[in-house]
């Protein structure tokens, strides 16, 4: 897993920063543009564009550290099971999506997992289950229990939200932050010659190109 500090930035006051790269997976339309635009701009709409494979920003300033999130969306690429390799490169987080009103939606959340696990060591990213669209109690399909029996056979986290009535999704990416932090404390006691140390400008000029893919 990487710790990702920005040359020149590294050190705001005394506290460091760190940047993290969060990607979005699941089935179209479990709302996983809804969890990012809630989050990022704490706002829900009915339709949200589909608008290339984008990404927002977020920072955190917290007690220990100072956290930028860049958390990318897909731009309908799930419709087809699959996004472009560069999507998920140099990810430290993942949001497994479902929707607990669909169950199909679980099973493809499992899919998705397969993916990572082929592309990442458990080390290497954090990755959350999330069944969204709780306040469509009255449609369940999943029960809270099987989402989280599942997270924990395959040591996920895991939450129930609502992108819609503001349910645990900031609960959701600071559970991430915090698991991202305790990593990095433990990296810091035991260092490893091959951890991914700084990230250099034109590797993020190198992503950003990919969402004209
Ligand atoms: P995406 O395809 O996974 O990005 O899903 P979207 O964010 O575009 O959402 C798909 C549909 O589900 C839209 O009509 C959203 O308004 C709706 N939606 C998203 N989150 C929620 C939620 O928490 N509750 C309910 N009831 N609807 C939601
Ligand atoms: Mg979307």
């Amino acid at each position: 897993m990487a710790q990702k500090t920005v040359p020149g930035t590294s050190l705001e006051g005394s506290r460091p920063t760190y940047m993290y790269k969060v990607v979005l997976l699941g089935s179209m339309s479990v709302g996983k543009s809804s969890l990012a635009y809630r989050y990022v701009r704490n706002d829900f709409r009915e339709f949200l564009p589909t608008v290339g494979c984008s990404f927002f920003t977020q920072t955190l300033e917290l007690e220990e550290a100072t956290v930028k999130f860049e958390i990318w969306d897909t731009a309908g690429q799930e419709k087809y099971q699959s996004v472009c390799h560069l999507y998920y490169r140099d990810a430290h987080a993942a949001l497994l999506v479902y929707d607990i009103a669909s169950k199909e939606t679980l099973k493809r959340a499992k899919l998705w997992l397969e993916d990572l696990e082929k592309k990442f060591l458990p080390d290497e990213i954090v990755i959350a289950l999330v069944g969204n669209k709780t306040d469509l109690a009255a449609e369940r399909e999943v029960t809270t229990e099987e989402g989280e029996e599942f997270a924990q056979t395959k040591g996920l986290l895991f939450l129930e939200t609502s992108a819609k009535s503001n349910y645990q999704v900031n609960d959701i990416f600071m559970a991430i932050v915090q698991e991202l932090l305790r990593r990095e404390k433990e990296k810091a006691s035991a260092p490893s010659p091959q951890g991914r140390s700084t990230v250099n400008l034109s590797e993020s000029r190198a992503r950003k190109r990919c969402c004209q893919l």
